[in-house]
């Protein structure tokens, strides 16, 4: 029996519709993080203000008090079963990495104790040359070490059984490069915190800190364990690489926002209540457009807990999806001709005095301030559009940037109908007679149309990548199985920047004697005329809207190894440099390491591929072909006239003739594999496979499979199906 009729058949075993039994989401609530509560329950006054101070990124913990915050952590830990700690980091392979190490040791006379010391929270060695480093670590040093990072709390990783205290860490090379997604990001917010502060105390001399805030809605598939086992390219790339469209796909609309299937809705509330332990704070959950497509999403925090959480959720939606006998599809386009999934990243900034910088004000004060850290937005994603696009490109990112359900590869800025025009008058009305019309400007009446703005803005242009949404801007365009921090530091540093330039700007204009708010009004009315061009209201998924980009000189980069260059422009290097995010020998290599990847990732699809046309396809088509040949020669021989076997002729003929292609292609894209393999240089291979073998045959393979899919006799078929696979539970 194939793989692909086991799985049918064993689709309703051990279907768990119940899933966990129903509890308040308050009692579950953090359970397995060390919060500060609990800091302050496990930890002498000293080393509990000593770890706040730390988090607030305001003091360095010495090695005493790190004993005594380490000690407190393990009593806490062991009160719930912990007998081993790791290091929990997020290199740049896209995953989460742990090294598992037991409290248990030897003591020198031979006693057996539980410990956990502060060097241990403080760093360790992973042993780093199996990690990408880009070839940092070639050049300078060969190994690196993981760093405690107070500001993420630590938390109790539940395995089965298995539980294991996590400390978050960063990691860096010995000679100070950093080799993970986390350590970027957090100086990008330090960054951030500095710029904004200075703007923002323009307004209010009480602001001392400034967040960004992080709301992500991740997208995902879920289907059945079997028939992902039944499917070596979903195991291996993450997307089926063949697969004939499903009678019925998406075209009904019955999916979205339905009542979501009882075997999901177990699974969702599983990974839930997991997550909710974890202090993930889920909010939404529901169906999305494609079938067996789903999305969840939670409560906004600052974006390093709210980069940690995402990353905690896809590792543990993986894990509970297990138990349910069905699998999480994570991949940005794992099936082709339905939607493909993305993680919304909204993204904003607010002070510790309370107030989200992103939305519209109650004053005339406030507005001016809104409009401030609104325009500077637009501004840094002009200025800095390629660099957007560069951070969320990759190879699976590829298959759903610009395939008409997706945000295109061009970054515009969605603002509503109502921004729109207080842009335009701006624009407009400060002239030289600016000063007597201030008081015009500055009551801008935003704070009376507010119920207007936010109708305008909410879920009125799904095609934007970069949309306002009423007291946020929502970046589309990132991923469904992206890590956000590589968005969120490119966005950080970009709006750090600009605000930066925006401080001096204005400071330019007082100093010449202007008075300050019309020293405001005057740059944002500079910086609303420089970024025009990127703001477009339209339909983002139109022909129309690239022609009208391309006139309008926006980038339009649909393939990743051209949109990474982006990062590594003598612009990006200042940029990074300058604002203390990156160097630019850690922007080279993690250049190095994006277009590595995009090589590995085609390699692989491409061998999937040709596998499974060799072993799988092929044969099940010959077989067929066989079949029909014998009923053909049977026909004839017992007499029957050739119009008797005609239409069986012409599907063997079919047959026939997708063989032969498919196996020509399938040698031809072999070859072209091996004329980029013999290639030196970075950036030419991956540029090579996705222009000699991704382009010329991916598309070409696909379409003669699907259609010996349609022709040959469905018993015979060796994958499951389209339709099995999204609409079977
Ligand atoms: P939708 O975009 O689906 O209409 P919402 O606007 O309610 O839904 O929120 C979507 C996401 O945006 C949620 O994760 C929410 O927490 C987040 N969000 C809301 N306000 C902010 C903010 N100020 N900063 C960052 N994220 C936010
Ligand atoms: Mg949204």
């Amino acid at each position: 029996m194939s793989l692909r009729v086991s799985a049918i058949n064993n689709i309703s075993q051990g279907k768990d519709l119940k899933g966990p039994a129903s509890a308040k989401i308050t009692a579950l609530f953090g359970e397995n993080v060390f919060t500060l509560q609990k800091a302050r329950a496990f930890l002498s006054d000293e080393a509990y203000k000593s770890l706040l101070s730390s988090i607030k990124g305001s003091k360095k913990i010495d090695r005493t008090v790190a004993n005594q915050i380490a000690a407190g952590m393990r009593q806490w830990a062991e009160t719930k079963g912990v007998t081993h700690y790791t290091h929990w980091f997020q290199p740049l392979t896209g995953t989460t990495a742990e090294k598992h190490d037991s409290f248990f040791t030897l003591k020198g006379d031979g006693t057996a104790i539980e410990e956990f010391d502060g060097a241990a929270l403080i760093q360790q060695e992973p042993d780093a040359s199996s990690f990408p480093s880009g070839g940092i670590r070639a050049t300078f040093e060969a190994r690196g070490y993981t760093a405690w990072d107070p500001s993420s709390p630590a938390f109790i990783m539940e395995i089965g059984n298995g539980r294991t205290l996590c400390i978050p860490t960063i990691f860096v090379s010995y000679t100070g490069e950093t080799l993970d997604y986390k350590a970027p990001l957090l100086k990008s917010l330090e960054a951030l915190n500095k710029s904004a502060v200075e703007v923002a105390n323009y307004f209010d001399k009480n602001v001392s800190r400034v967040a960004a805030t992080l709301g992500w809605e991740q997208e995902y598939f879920v289907i059945d364990e079997g028939m992902f086992n039944a499917r070596p390219d979903l195991v291996l790339s993450g997307r089926t690489v063949f697969g004939h469209a499903p009678a019925k796909g998406q075209q009904l609309e019955d999916h979205y926002f339905g009542s979501i299937p009882e075997r999901v809705y177990a699974f969702m509330r599983d990974f839930e209540n997991e997550s909710y332990k974890l202090g993930i704070p889920l909010r939404t959950r529901h169906n999305e457009v494609a079938p067996a497509q789903f999305e969840c999403a939670p409560i906004f925090e600052e974006v390093s807990v709210a980069v940690d959480h995402n990353t905690l959720l896809m590792d543990v939606m993986n894990r509970v999806a297990r138990r349910h006998g069905l699998r999480v599809l994570l991949h940005e386009k794992p099936f082709a001709g339905i939607n493909g999934s993305g993680k919304h990243n909204n993204w904003s900034m607010s002070t510790d005095t309370g107030v989200n910088l992103l939305a519209p004000g109650k004053t005339p004060k406030t507005n001016l301030m809104f409009l401030t850290f609104f325009v500077n937005t637009i501004k840094a994603v002009h200025d800095y559009s390629d660099l957007l696009r560069a951070s969320i490109a990759s190879a699976s990112n590829d298959y759903r940037l610009g395939a008409n359900e997706a945000p295109p590869a061009i970054i515009s800025v969605f603002i509503g109908q109502y921004l729109t025009k207080v842009l335009e008058e701006i624009k407009e009305r400060v002239g030289d007679k600016f000063d007597e019309q201030d008081e015009a400007i500055l009551k801008l009446d935003l704070h009376r149309s507010i119920p207007e703005l936010l109708l305008d803005n909410t879920d009125r242009n799904r095609t934007s990548p970069f949309a306002f949404t009423g007291n946020k801007f929502e970046f589309r365009a990132v991923g469904s199985s992206a890590n956000c921090a590589n968005a969120m530091t490119t966005l950080n540093t970009i709006m750090a920047d600009t605000l930066k330039k925006f401080k001096q700007d204005v400071d330019v204009l007082i100093e010449k004697g202007e008075k300050k708010e019309i020293a405001i009004m005057h740059v944002i009315r500079e910086y609303i005329v420089a970024s025009d061009k990127v703001l477009f209201e339209g339909d983002g998924y139109s022909e129309e809207w690239e022609k009208e980009a391309a006139r309008r000189g926006l980038p339009n980069l649909k393939t990743t190894p051209l949109a990474l260059d982006a990062m590594v422009t003598d612009k990006a290097k200042h940029l990074f440099e300058s604002n203390d995010v990156l160097s630019h020998v850690e922007l080279e290599a993690r250049h190095e390491i994006e277009l590595e990847k995009y090589i590995k990732n085609v390699q692989i699809e491409a061998r999937i591929m040709g596998e499974l046309c060799t072993s799988h396809v092929l044969p099940a088509s010959v077989k067929y072909q066989n079949i029909l040949i014998n009923n053909i020669k049977g026909l004839k021989e017992i007499g029957l006239k050739e119009s008797s076997y005609a239409n069986q002729l012409q599907i063997l003929e079919k047959i026939s003739e997708h063989i032969n292609i498919l196996s020509d292609l399938v040698e031809k894209m072999i070859e072209a594999r091996k004329v980029c393999n013999a290639m030196t240089d970075t950036r030419t291979k991956a540029i090579a496979y996705e222009s000699q073998v991704k382009a010329p045959f991916f598309d070409a393979i696909r379409y003669r499979v699907d259609k010996l899919e349609l022709l040959v006799d469905d018993s015979n078929w060796p994958l499951p199906k389209y339709r099995e696979m999204l609409f079977i539970r």
